[in-house]
């Protein structure tokens, strides 16, 4: 580790005033097929350590690849939906170096020719759309894991032995490649973040990976430069590794535009090399130096054969491609009748799928809205989880939505009833039923309450009969304390009002 010290970090807004950030992403998505990208071994995520491999996939003499025609599948419709051109013919190539994780000795991967080349993503921050050149999608295989035994931190440093589980070693794995983005400016950690967004709610809406960012299945490596403003150069661009959350990929992109700021106002380089981020700090620390392309001696992939799309079948694949996310928020905007800003709250609260299922299992838009991002939101952010980990399904809300339209429950009942839906208690129904939050209709219990309330308090009442009309309020708080919350406010203000003109 190193221990010589860096220049001061600048503060992210002077970062601007002499800088112009360059971003680049690259996206790792390990693909959800159920067998291996060469071999037919199985891809279950979370088996035994080395129980999902074979001779092929841990690289044993005289084994032969054969290609997965799913993983090829969903690598063009991953193209296809971001707008790129398939090769008519491509190949695969061996990437050779030498890592434990990597049995054979070298990765199967793609390299100058990749299966789909030349797309792009519009992406959305605050109103403003930003184009993302896509200058490559290829097909590869992920590595084994290493697991580091007996130091603190889990890393290499201080650990005592390593293990190596193969499990993962061949799952087949898609890379996407930004070309530099210019122009983000200060925007630069959210268009980022946006664009890791944007590609996964893609990939998620082609059903091809379960793209969990917390289980690796989908990782990113954030690519950032400075250059001086209004110079003709890009400068030295640093790559951090393996960022593993939308926040990260935000939080880093901030953190190494402050950090290179930094050094080159102290009259540093920058190193071009990788870097590792740090979630507990929110920082980055050196890695190893990058390797340029030379160093893995690429070469194609002998045994296996080149890749020929035919052209009638990537018609097909395209025609069939799903309603992709950016058509999606388009239609649900004018269907749900809101504003654009609207919908960008929904998708920045991570509600949309939420409250469109929620609208799917029958409640209106405006309470499927109301539920997640208010009682729901708050609930998540008290508990610090996201909406989506919260013990509540879409269907449940919109059964809590439903009693409430229907008089069973008011929202004061309603909140109640969530509390118990949280609890395991099962559906909004049978907890309203288990801890008796029902409303009290018209019944003797509710017209004695009402009773209760005039009697109880003669200066209200003398107020309410000689025109303060608001004063009433007062009398309906008694009879809601009264029945603990469960009359229905409406009803009993109706019940008082006939009972005091008479
Ligand atoms: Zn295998």
């Amino acid at each position: 580790m190193s221990t010589q010290t860096e220049p001061a970090l600048v503060e992210f807004d002077e970062v601007l005033t002499r800088y112009e950030p360059l971003i680049g992403l690259e996206t790792h998505v390990e693909l959800g097929t159920a067998s291996k990208m060469f071999c037919g071994c199985a891809t279950t995520f979370g088996a035994e350590p080395n129980t999902q491999t074979c001779p092929v996939c841990l690289g044993l003499p005289g084994s032969l690849p054969v290609a997965n025609a799913a993983a090829i599948e969903a690598t063009i419709r991953i193209g296809l939906a971001l707008g790129c051109r398939i090769a008519t013919w491509c190949r695969f190539a061996r990437k050779n170096y030498f890592y434990p994780d990597i049995p054979k000795g070298f990765q199967t991967s793609q390299y100058d020719e990749p299966l789909c080349t030349a797309g792009h993503l519009d992406v959305e921050v605050d109103g403003e759309t930003y184009r993302v050149e896509i200058e490559r999608v290829h097909l590869e295989e992920d590595t084994g894991k290493n697991l580091h035994v007996g130091g603190a931190t889990g890393r290499i440093h201080g650990a005592d032995h390593s293990l190596v589980d193969y499990n993962r070693a061949g799952i087949p794995l898609v890379e996407i490649v930004t070309r530099p983005i210019p122009g983000a400016g200060a925007k630069a950690p959210e268009v980022a973040r946006a664009y890791v967004a944007e590609l996964r709610d893609i990939v998620q809406a082609l059903g091809v990976s379960d793209v969990k960012m917390e289980q690796g299945s989908l990782r990113c490596d954030v690519n950032l430069s400075l250059a001086p403003i209004g110079s003709l150069e890009w400068g030295t661009r640093t790559e951090t590794k393996n960022v593993n959350s939308l926040r990260s990929v935000e939080r880093s992109v901030r953190f190494e535009m402050r950090r290179q700021a930094g050094v080159l106002d102290a009259g540093g380089r920058i190193v071009q090399e990788t870097r590792h981020f740090h979630e507990d700090t929110g920082t980055t620390s050196s890695g190893r130096s990058k390797e340029e392309a030379t160093d893995y001696r690429y070469f194609p992939e002998p045994d296996l054969v080149p890749i020929a799309p035919d052209e009638a079948w990537v018609a097909e694949l395209a025609a069939g491609l799903p309603e992709l996310p950016s058509a999606r928020r388009a239609r649900l905007t004018q269907e749900w009748g809101l504003s654009p800003t609207e919908m960008a709250w929904l998708v920045n609260a991570g509600a949309l799928g939420l409250v469109s299922d929620t609208v799917a299992a029958g409640a209106s838009p405006a309470d499927a809205r109301k539920w997640w991002l208010g009682e729901l939101a708050r609930r998540a952010n008290d508990a610090g989880v996201e909406l989506s980990d919260l013990a509540v399904t879409p269907a449940q809300v919109a059964e809590l939505a439903e009693l409430i339209a229907a008089g069973t429950i008011n929202d004061q009942l309603a909140r109640q009833a969530l509390d118990g839906v949280l609890a395991g208690e099962g559906n909004p129904g049978e907890v309203v039923q288990s801890r008796g939050l029902a409303v009290i209709g018209e019944s003797d219990e509710l017209v004695a309450a009402v009773e209760a309330a005039i009697e109880g308090n003669p200066g209200v009442v003398e107020k309410v009969r000689g025109g303060k009309v608001q004063a009433i309020g007062a009398l309906v708080g008694a009879v809601m304390k009264t029945t603990r919350g469960k009359a229905d406010a409406a009803t009993v203000k109706r019940m008082l009002e006939e009972r005091l003109s008479e």
